[in-house]
């Protein structure tokens, strides 16, 4: 039989490691920057020198990276880090006038709660990364080649070679003025035959990815699942689609950005980015931190997350407090 060494924990975003890796100059979208009409002229709130002082204004509300327990990302990974400085001198991914909407494509079948968390994650990804998303009709799955999928042999879980998806099904759908296309699959995903499952794979230089919605919990089992689970598709998308904007993991402070190993690790992260890659996002994006907080904390009322709103209000006031003259 064959066998599966690593325990299904080791997942989560082991398995985009090798894209989020990827030397990020080798990537097209980096090649060729050229400024088309419809690029905007940066804004003076998303210049560096603007960002520097947002995210200091910011800063004394989130709480450092601490010791990682047990199991966790950086006792498996170890990584430095980036700083929004190193993140400027890299040249990163950035959405260009071309290239400025976010694609989500549902694929295969989804309960009526599982359809409106993706609804609702599209609508917070345009949210947190200020970008127009457009959410397309449902899809059926494919018809999926016998090698690019499998039967889980200790699970009995019908699973689809992430990869194939990604490859195959979405890149040549990637319409031309995409910053990104993103599937949803309510179907269990599986990175290659060593492997359990993944949460998500994505390919950062090809602008696609795709992610699970299988085993982030049960969106029909009341009120408290349906937010338990949505908050963790919130996080799982927009870290994924960070990395498409080469944003790196985080490990100065507890963040969105943060790697982890496990869905426990996931729930113990913050629905925000730290502020080193609040500027990361803002500067990729040309976006107000102070107008993006307001959105995302809008968001979150509009959707019964009190906590989360309140952290968000609480970062928009300290931007603006920071913005009035003393
Ligand atoms: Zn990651
Ligand atoms: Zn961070």
């Amino acid at each position: 039989m064959r066998s599966f060494p690593l325990t299904a924990a080791l997942a989560l975003c082991l398995l985009v490691a090798p894209a989020c890796r990827a030397p990020a100059r080798t990537e097209p979208a980096r090649q060729a920057p050229t400024p088309t009409p419809n690029e905007l002229p940066q804004r003076s709130e998303a210049s560096p020198e603007s960002l520097r002082l947002a995210l200091a204004a910011v800063s004394h509300l989130h709480r450092p990276m601490g010791k990682p327990l047990p199991g966790d990302w950086l006792t498996t990974s170890p990584e430095r880090g980036q700083t929004f400085e190193e993140y400027l001198r890299i040249d990163p991914v950035r959405p260009s006038g071309a290239r400025r909407v976010l694609y989500v494509q549902p694929l295969g079948e989804f309960t009526p709660a599982q359809r409106r968390i993706v609804a609702l994650a599209s609508d917070f990804m345009s949210g947190f990364f200020n970008l127009p998303v457009k959410l397309a009709p449902e899809k059926p799955l494919p018809d999926i080649p016998a090698t690019a999928r499998r039967v889980h042999p200790q699970w009995g879980d019908a699973q689809i070679l992430a990869g194939y998806l990604t490859m195959s099904v979405l890149l040549p759908q990637l319409p031309e003025d995409a910053a990104a296309l993103i599937a949803f699959t309510s179907s269990d995903l599986y990175p290659g035959p060593e492997l359990n499952y993944v949460f998500g794979q994505a390919s950062f230089s090809h602008r696609v990815g795709v992610w699970s919605l299988y085993r982030l919990g049960d969106a029909d089992a009341g009120e408290q699942s349906f937010k338990l689970m949505l908050l963790r598709t919130l996080k799982i998308a927009a870290h994924e689609t960070g990395h498409m904007f080469s944003i790196r993991h985080c490990t100065k402070y507890e963040c969105l950005m943060s790697g982890t190993n496990s869905l426990s690790e996931t729930d113990r992260r913050p629905l925000d980015v730290c502020p080193e890659c609040m500027a990361k996002i803002c500067w990729a994006t040309n976006t107000s931190p102070r107008e993006r907080y307001e959105r995302l904390a809008r968001f979150c009322a509009d959707n019964g997350l009190e906590d989360e709103r309140r952290f968000f209000e609480a970062e928009a006031a300290a931007v603006e407090k920071n913005l009035k003259p003393s």
